[in-house]
């Protein structure tokens, strides 16, 4: 288990928390769930992509400087062990990077915060929802690899919102 300094990346600036240099808000279901609902009901598809780049996007910097600062965490492993501690202190759920490369691989969630909260807000879904865990993956994909920010694509080809045993996640590079 790498070993993070939570005292000192966890931290206030007067009303602010900030997380390794980022500002940060912590929302609970209702929020976050009632978000995606929104986004979804009203703009579709560019809805689900506002969430998956935003999720890309602070994950990625957040990761980044997080990388940048331990100069410890040098190998592929480490730092997906770290992401993924990164996603249970956060709140995020449990993640598992099961088969990775630079070209992408199978990452699968066995519990997590939106399926959760997806589920006692809404109930089961027909179609996947882990918008934001894609994008959570892509940003972590990308930072791990050196590669840009949209690099991946990540599709979910199974998803515990529609009652299915885990959320499973497919990644591929754009080039593939
Ligand atoms: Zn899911």
């Amino acid at each position: 288990m790498t070993a993070l300094n939570w005292q000192k990346e966890l931290s206030r600036e007067g009303h602010r928390v900030v997380f390794s240099g980022q500002p940060f808000t912590m929302h609970c279901h209702h929020y976050n769930m009632n978000l995606q609902k929104t986004l979804e009901d009203t703009l579709g598809e560019e809805g689900v992509q506002l969430l998956f780049q935003s999720a890309e996007e602070s994950n990625y910097n957040i990761f980044r400087h997080l990388i940048d600062q331990y100069n410890q965490i040098k190998t592929t492993k480490s730092k997906l062990e770290m992401a993924a501690t990164l996603f249970q202190y956060c709140g995020m759920g449990v993640i598992h990077f099961q088969t990775t490369g630079p070209s992408g691989g199978r990452i699968v969630s066995p519990s997590s915060h939106h399926v959760t909260g997806w589920l006692a807000k809404y109930g089961r879904r027909h179609t996947p929802g882990c918008h934001f865990t894609r994008g959570w993956i892509a940003g972590i994909m990308a930072t791990t690899y050196n590669r840009p920010l949209g690099e991946y694509i990540v599709e979910e080809t199974s998803c515990k919102m529609m009652r299915e045993p885990e959320c499973v996640f497919n990644v591929t590079t754009h080039k593939t």
